[in-house]
């Protein structure tokens, strides 16, 4: 994605941790093309090579293979660096219900040890990637940053004390912070292989192999999807935020629009349709509940609208378009 028009100031030097991942691989790759130089602190849990591949090419790109669990890696990783975006976790709400214990000691005491490493270091601001799961068993909608409710599992828990953690260093060191609660986000470059997959990687890669889809659940929970891109901008946006008050909050990183997941299917073979069109003759097969799902999902994004200009560029029938293209280019 191309961020020239945002502004961001090319001398800037920004660590991007969970570089490797979905997430982190394309925010490195929008900050090179802008000209930053960017590290990658990465320990490849989760993230792939072959997502940065092209990146190490770049002499303005550093591979720093450790992890967040390690003070040591995480303070080599904050030397002069201007920004840090941390996005490096172990996501999943059913990953974190079989094994909690993995979950917190990345998510928390690794996200502890990357804030001490960031104020050590002097970073000016540290930006990080918190989730929609923080609102828990809150039945308002849509959801608003400030109303919350109890976590509905370890993995929302861990995000919880991310922010919490945040906001008592923003209040008691000389560190801006920013979270950015990301719902649901797709794209180019997201896994769809393994038990944690998330939903549209994992949809579009049985559908591509004329597998059913299968739902948990009826298929009427709904999520705010929100394509890559719309999230690029955001942690744009939060590195050039000057205002004092868009500062040392939150914000939700969504469209603003929900989908069930029904229409979701649906929506995927549309799109596929285009490259094979006996996908549409596919039958969706419907699962269990989950245990630990929200059943539906929907931000208020005014809060990054007003307080940081944020305009999302991508409908989800816009995103599907363009990751169901790249995931057949790359995946078929
Ligand atoms: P991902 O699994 O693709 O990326 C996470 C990256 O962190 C991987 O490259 C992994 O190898 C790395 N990592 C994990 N443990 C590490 C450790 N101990 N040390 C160093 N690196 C480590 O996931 P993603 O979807 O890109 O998620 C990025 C961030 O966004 C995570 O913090 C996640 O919780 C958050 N988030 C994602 C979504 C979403 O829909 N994808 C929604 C809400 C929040």
């Amino acid at each position: 994605m191309n961020i020239k028009h945002l502004n961001l100031d090319s001398s800037l030097k920004i660590l991007v941790t969970g570089g490797a991942g979905f997430i982190g691989s394309n925010l490195c790759e929008a900050l090179l093309e802008n000209g930053n130089s960017v590290k990658c602190l990465d320990n490849f849990a989760t993230g792939k090579r072959t997502n940065i591949e092209p990146l190490l090419k770049s002499p303005n790109f550093q591979l720093l293979e450790g992890d967040i669990r390690n003070l040591e890696d995480c303070e080599r990783a904050c030397e002069r660096v201007d920004f840090v975006l941390h996005q490096a976790a172990l996501g999943s709400v059913p990953r974190s219900i079989n094994d909690p214990i993995t979950s917190n000691a990345v998510n928390v005491s690794g996200f502890l040890n990357m804030l001490v490493a960031a104020r050590n270091a002097k970073a000016k601001r540290f930006i990080y990637a918190a989730s929609s799961s923080t609102y828990g068993d809150s039945k308002s909608m849509p959801k608003v940053e400030e109303v919350i409710g109890k976590p509905l599992s370890p993995y929302a828990i861990t995000k919880y004390v991310n922010e919490l953690y945040a906001n008592v260093f923003a209040k008691t060191y000389d560190i801006e912070t920013i979270g950015l609660r990301y719902f649901n986000v797709f794209g180019r470059k997201q896994d769809p292989n393994g038990a944690y997959a998330a939903v549209i990687p994992k949809f579009v890669m049985q559908l591509m192999k004329h597998e059913s889809p299968v739902i948990n659940g009826d298929g009427s929970f709904s999520r705010d999807f929100t394509y890559i891109d719309n999230v690029i901008q955001m942690n744009v946006l939060a590195m050039t935020a000057t205002q004092p008050e868009a500062l040392n909050t939150v914000y939700n990183v969504a469209y603003g629009e929900r989908t069930e997941l029904n229409e979701l299917v649906q929506l995927l073979k549309e799109s596929l349709y285009n490259y094979d069109a006996q996908i549409a003759e596919i039958e969706t097969v419907y699962g269990p509940q989950r245990a630990g799902d929200v059943p539906h999902s929907l931000a208020s994004i005014d809060k990054a609208k007003e307080l940081l200009g944020y305009n999302p560029q991508y409908n989800i029938r816009k995103g599907l378009q363009e990751a169901v293209a790249w995931y057949w280019e790359n995946l078929k």
